[in-house]
């Protein structure tokens, strides 16, 4: 792991954050600073920098992040009325942390347009 990234020390505890579920492979924390009522982060245990370094062999990660963001939505109580699933990649993607991330946002209508 880098020795600088944050989302590496939230999961080994080095860094205290707020954490709401786990599996073996995933963990779900609340955002710092949300944009939404319910922001949550979902967020892989092995550093991978980005959505960009999945490859063929690591695509069930993917899978597992969504069906842990739709349990993290349910629990949150927004599954009924909708939420946003989003993986920012590189600089123009939006991505800051880089270490793969799934934001599920929602709680309030979402606005239209991407971006
Ligand atoms: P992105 O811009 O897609 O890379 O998203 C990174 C997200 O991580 C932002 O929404 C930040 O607010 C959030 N974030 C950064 N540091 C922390 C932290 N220590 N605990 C929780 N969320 C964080
Ligand atoms: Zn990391």
């Amino acid at each position: 792991m880098p020795a600088d990234c944050i989302f590496c020390k939230i999961a080994t505890g080095e860094i205290k954050s707020e954490m709401v579920d786990r599996d073996e492979k995933v963990f779900v924390i609340k955002d710092i600073h949300p944009q939404a009522p319910v922001h949550l982060l979902v967020i892989p245990f092995e550093h991978i920098a980005s959505v960009a370094e999945i490859m063929k062999g690591k695509a069930d990660l993917i899978g597992r992040m969504t069906l842990m963001a739709n349990k993290a939505a349910a629990d949150a109580g927004i599954a009924g009325k909708g939420y946003r699933l989003t993986i920012n990649c590189g600089g123009e993607g939006g991505q800051t942390v880089g270490h793969l991330h799934m934001h599920v946002l929602g709680g309030r209508q979402m606005r239209g347009g991407m971006g």
